[in-house]
């Protein structure tokens, strides 16, 4: 038998499996038990959270014949035939790949003659708000005028583009993100199944990861566990996720705080050593002083932390373009701590310990630094050039329409997503470029985990809706990685467009 991935393995058989949503699964059971079932339901909800695992359930649940307490017995003819997939009756559509009136059309002519192997013919469409206008129309006739018998389960992850007469002629639940003591439980439980021994951390860390999607949680455990390593480790977890671990990152921070140099120089090379990846540790360390920013109640220790922020999101957009990136950290980190007692700062115990002749050598080295890093520049300069001529270009372009003129600049759109507490969307717009026009806002990041961060859907929703209550602009929002925009040359598109784009930075 070929291998199958943890999250397929570990589906939900039954209703009290599903994870984090028992207030769902409890109406579900009552629902089966006093046999009121409705003709359809709508599964809304993030990605990973049960809603198609729910949906599956469901359709065993109300088709089986000895159910027990509501829940599916999974041992029936009725539960086998739908557990494999044997019976024509419980169909699963994708609505991405099948969102025709057509295909519609189709269930429409399916659902005049009744279930022949089941008692329920149940249709679960996913990510149903992908259906065209016309087919949400088709599927609007057939609930309008319900069959016998015919159940429809219609999940997706934006509810708000699913017309509300379709959503007035259903059965709603909202999936929550599932939290990460749910999650951690969960992992444990199938580490212990799987027979592997584990760090508390290494779950954890996990856990946090997932960010709510148990699917995700389970993704990232199988590629751990794919070189059947008998413990898991949480150096493992953080090698495979490209993460830097926490010691180093608080050290780091510490170090930045005290403006201990010398600790700042050696951290880095010891994460170089280790191998690690550099602008995922800018990323990480972005994370850290947002963590620190949220617990500060000082307003000027609040200033201090939002200027380093701000200086690390600039640095990774000069990490991208960098052929020495090392010491152009080195530098930079070096700067913005030593920047700090420029604020009038009072200088902090730790920089006592040092020597003038510690402080000597550092300046040295400093000096060392900056003169490499402005021989590096040279190098780079046919990329930046090539770069500022393109931002040049965007910005002589002018916002000319009037539902436009609200939008102020990124920075002040950046500082409302703050005051609006989205401080993990702020972290992932670091070093961002957005693009504004009357028809669509393109934001063109070079982190890849970044990107990843911004193309859910919740988070395009969260930049959609503060550019809708905010600036009264109403546009879809488009998530673009660098390296794609590079190749796909959509930076020249962009430009060349009809449309009039303006380069927001
Ligand atoms: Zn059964």
């Amino acid at each position: 038998m070929g291998y199958i991935a943890l999250y397929r393995k570990y589906r939900p058989d039954k209703f009290n499996d599903i994870i984090g949503q028992e207030n769902i699964t409890s109406i579900l059971k009552n629902q089966i038990k006093n046999l009121k079932i409705s003709h359809a339901y709508i599964f809304s909800g993030s990605r990973g959270t049960g809603k198609t695992s729910a949906a599956k359930v469901f359709a065993r649940a109300i088709n089986c014949l000895h159910p027990a307490d509501g829940e599916p017995c999974n041992e029936c003819e009725a539960c086998r035939s739908i557990l494999e997939g044997d019976t024509t009756d419980v169909v699963e559509m994708d609505a991405a790949s099948n969102n025709s009136v057509e295909n519609i059309r189709q269930i429409r002519n399916e659902v005049i003659y009744a279930a022949t192997s089941v008692k329920y013919r149940v249709y679960i469409i996913d990510e149903v708000h992908m259906l065209t206008t016309s087919a949400f129309n088709a599927l609007l006739k057939t609930l309008e005028e319900p069959p016998e018998n015919v159940v429809f389960i219609l999940a997706t992850t934006e509810q708000h583009k699913i017309p509300v007469t379709i959503l007035s002629r259903c059965l709603r639940f909202e999936f929550s993100k599932i939290s990460e003591e749910n999650i951690k439980r969960r992992i444990i439980y199938v580490l212990d199944e799987e027979k592997v021994k584990y760090e508390t951390k290494a779950v954890e860390y996990i856990a946090k990861l997932a960010d709510g999607a148990l699917r995700d949680a389970l993704s990232i455990l199988d590629r751990c566990l794919s070189e059947k390593d008998e413990v898991l480790k949480l150096t493992k977890v953080e090698e495979i996720i490209g993460a830097t671990s926490k010691d180093i990152l608080e050290k780091l921070v510490e170090a930045i705080l005290n403006k201990n140099s010398i600790e700042i120089l050696n951290t880095i090379d010891l994460v170089v050593k280790r191998g690690k990846d550099l602008r995922q540790l800018i990323y990480s360390l972005t994370e850290e002083f947002l963590e620190i920013l949220i617990n500060v109640e000082n307003k000027e220790e609040s200033k201090k932390i939002s200027n380093i922020i701000d200086e690390l999101s600039k640095l990774d957009n000069e990490i991208r373009l960098s052929v020495k990136p090392t010491i152009l950290i080195k530098s930079a980190l070096i700067r913005i701590s030593n920047s700090l007692i420029k604020d009038g700062q009072s200088i902090s115990s730790s920089d006592n310990n040092f020597t003038n002749n510690k402080i000597d050598s550092l300046e040295n080295e400093i000096n060392k630094l900056f003169n490499i890093i402005n021989n590096i520049k040279k190098e780079e300069k046919v990329s930046e050039i090539k770069e500022l001529e393109l931002q040049s270009d965007k910005s002589e372009k002018t916002i000319n329409k009037d539902k436009l003129k609200l939008f102020k600049n990124y920075e002040d759109f950046k500082n409302i997503i703050v005051s609006k507490g989205k401080l993990k969307l702020f972290s992932t717009l670091a070093g961002a470029t957005m693009f504004l026009s009357d028809e669509n806002v393109v934001i063109i990041t070079s982190n890849e985990f970044a990107y990843k961060m911004l193309s859910i859907e919740e988070q395009k929703d969260t930049i959609a809706n503060i550019l809708k209550s905010e600036y009264s602009i109403d546009i879809p929002v488009i998530i673009k990685l660098k390296k794609q925009v590079i190749e796909n040359k959509l930076e020249k598109t962009l430009k060349d467009s009809s449309t009039e784009y303006t380069n927001l930075d």
